[in-house]
């Protein structure tokens, strides 16, 4: 049995940038937001095949993805910020991912796990939607056939990096206006 060591050497969490003083704090208003959001991103877990299976053991004890406040899942669009694709799309299941997508309120975001979520995988077949992107935008795409839950954890990061960071006016730009548009969505 290995002896019990303790590690004394604790690494905190970088503070947001702003102003410190004797009892105060000040920062924007914009950072506050983006810090609250990305660690309490809910996910909407849509997941078809193999590749669910690996988010099934991201989600468990092990890799535990609830340490990054995204504990709670639901199947309810309306209640989710992040949509997690994962699993081969087929063409006549195209229409319910993005009708899914639909109904999440904004601001949302959309990870494409695995291969197939992402480009169709392996199944260049006339049935298989070559990636969730033809259909609706997406932020983060994680490589693999399938993706190691670290794969999945490392995109998830990446999604909060995107949340953190994001304007709070972004979703009312031009730019993403254009986005939604070149989707056909209004
Ligand atoms: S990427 Fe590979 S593991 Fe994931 S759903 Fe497609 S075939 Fe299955």
């Amino acid at each position: 049995m290995r002896p019990v060591t303790h590690n004394t050497k604790v690494k905190f969490v970088e503070p947001p940038q702003g102003h410190a003083g004797e009892g105060f704090f000040a920062m924007k208003m914009s950072e506050a937001v983006g810090l609250a959001r990305s660690n309490s991103i809910w996910p909407l877990p849509f997941a078809t095949s193999c590749c669910g299976i690996e988010f099934m053991a991201t989600a468990a004890a092990h890799y535990d993805l609830s340490r990054f406040g995204s504990e709670r899942m639901a199947f309810t669009p309306r209640q989710c910020d992040v949509m997690m694709v994962m699993g081969t799309i087929s063409k006549k299941m195209a229409p319910v991912v993005r009708q899914v997508y639909l109904q999440m309120a904004e601001p949302r975001w959309v990870m494409a796990v695995g291969a197939c979520a992402s480009s169709g995988g392996i199944f260049d077949t006339y049935s298989v939607l070559q990636g969730i992107d033809q259909i609706i935008p997406v932020d983060v795409y994680v490589p693999g056939c399938p993706p190691r839950p670290e794969a999945i954890l490392d995109g998830f990061m990446r999604i909060q990096d995107l949340v953190k960071e994001e304007s709070l006016r972004r979703r009312h730009s031009d730019k993403y206006k254009e986005l939604l548009n070149s989707y056909g969505i209004q």
